[in-house]
């Protein structure tokens, strides 16, 4: 059980507001695993963004991002 728990943002360290384990702001929490043709073959590498950390990200993409609508999938 992970009660009071507290969620960073990995790029600024600003924390994110939370109420009873629910961040109440824009987050971007990525998980990945690194498979067999990289060489971090089997590490599960995850962080969390803030908004802004994340647009700034983005925002040194030569190619953006791909955007859909979430409703397109109901
Ligand atoms: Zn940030």
């Amino acid at each position: 059980m992970r009660k009071n728990r507290k969620i960073f943002c990995n790029k600024c360290g600003k924390k994110f507001v939370m109420n009873k384990d629910i961040v109440q702001e824009g987050i971007f929490n990525m998980e990945y695993m690194w498979g067999y043709f990289s060489k971090k073959d089997g590490e599960i590498h995850s962080f969390d963004l803030c908004e802004k950390c994340y647009d700034d990200m983005i925002s040194q993409f030569i190619i953006p991002v791909d955007i859909r609508d979430s409703n397109e999938m109901i």
